[in-house]
């Protein structure tokens, strides 16, 4: 991070309309020379491009906004740490639908049992 690409990561895009600015303003920074758009790269679930910094070499990664999700662009190490933290609350979500669904089996086991 530094004043010559950004100063701090965006965790999510509000608005359509706020990552369209964004998009404007990382299209004058790439033409300016500072970031250079440095590929596709498919570590994690969600970055679809990743920028670097030629002033202080950070590495940057873009998650476009898709729907529900609203996305990020997040130096590298924010990106892993964000990503992972998303994951571990997936999972534990799965596991509370998995413990709804078992108590609803036993509830209509009781249920034909008791006719
Ligand atoms: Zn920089």
């Amino acid at each position: 991070m530094c004043e010559k690409c950004f100063q701090s990561g965006i965790y999510s895009f509000k608005s359509y309309d706020e990552f369209k600015e964004f998009e404007r303003l990382i299209d004058q920074k790439i033409r300016g020379g500072v970031i250079t758009g440095i590929g596709e790269r498919n570590e994690l679930n969600f970055y679809n491009l990743t920028y670097h910094c030629s002033n202080c070499n950070e590495i940057w990664f873009l998650s476009d906004p898709d729907n529900s999700w609203r996305g990020y662009f997040l130096t590298k190490n924010q990106a892993i740490d964000y990503e992972n933290k998303i994951d571990r609350e997936g999972k534990i979500r799965a596991r509370g639908c998995m413990i709804g669904f078992v108590l609803l089996i036993l509830l209509i086991i009781y249920l034909v049992a008791s006719a």
